[in-house]
């Protein structure tokens, strides 16, 4: 278990899994793309450990930029997208693929929908190492996912927590407060044990 600032978090998702997912997402990719050149877009700041270990398993030639956009206050995503970093370059014609750390309500996904929509690129691709499909509240295709979990916040592989845990390795899930109920376990000696008649 680590604590980040006030909160307690427990493994969740290990570096090798991870990096079977981002190969199975390569290979996918890659096969689906064909002979074409792909423009992958990572969003900053969350994206950065994702892009760097998904492009080196990428088989063939790719382009790799990135674009910042920021919505998350402490453990809550929140509607008001700012946009820090835009597009520098022109990819008109081109085939592009998102590079997403995690999609939670797809807020996110829709400002860089909108973002796109005036570019002409030939196609736009969704892929994302995590989806919380009980918190995605768009239409968006995701066309690869790594990795489904559940809606509950993590840390680690490029994701914050006010700033801390985007440099571990492997994922942390917040560890909520413990409920009474945990405590009724405890009752009187030999109770629970299975000593029936
Ligand atoms: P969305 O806009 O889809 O709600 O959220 C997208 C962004 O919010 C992600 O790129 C990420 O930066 C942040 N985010 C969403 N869920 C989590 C989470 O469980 N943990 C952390 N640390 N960030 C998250
Ligand atoms: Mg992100
Ligand atoms: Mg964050």
């Amino acid at each position: 278990m680590i604590k980040l600032h006030d909160k307690y978090f427990k493994p969740f998702i290990s570096a090798a899994q991870i990096d079977d997912a981002l190969a199975r997402m390569a290979d996918e990719i890659a096969s689906d793309i064909g002979d074409e050149v792909p423009v992958f877009v990572g969003i900053l700041n969350g994206s950065f450990m994702v892009v760097s270990d998904f492009v080196k398993k990428y088989p063939k030639p790719c382009e790799v930029t990135f674009i910042k956009l920021a919505s998350y206050e402490g453990v809550k995503s929140t509607e008001d997208i700012q946009r820090l970093i835009g597009l520098t370059q022109d990819l008109s014609g081109r085939t592009v693929v998102i590079l997403e750390d995690i999609i939670d309500t797809g807020n996110t996904l829709a400002e860089v929908h909108r973002i796109f929509k005036n570019e002409n690129v030939k196609a736009l691709k969704i892929a994302t190492l995590f989806y919380k499909p009980e918190a995605y509240k768009k239409d968006f295709k995701l066309h690869y996912v790594g990795i489904e979990i559940p809606n509950k916040f993590i840390v680690g592989y490029g994701l914050d927590y006010d700033g801390l845990g985007r440099n571990l390795p492997e994922v942390y899930q917040i560890k909520e407060t413990q409920h009474m109920t945990n405590l009724v376990l405890f009752g009187p000696p030999g109770a629970g044990k299975g000593t029936q008649a």
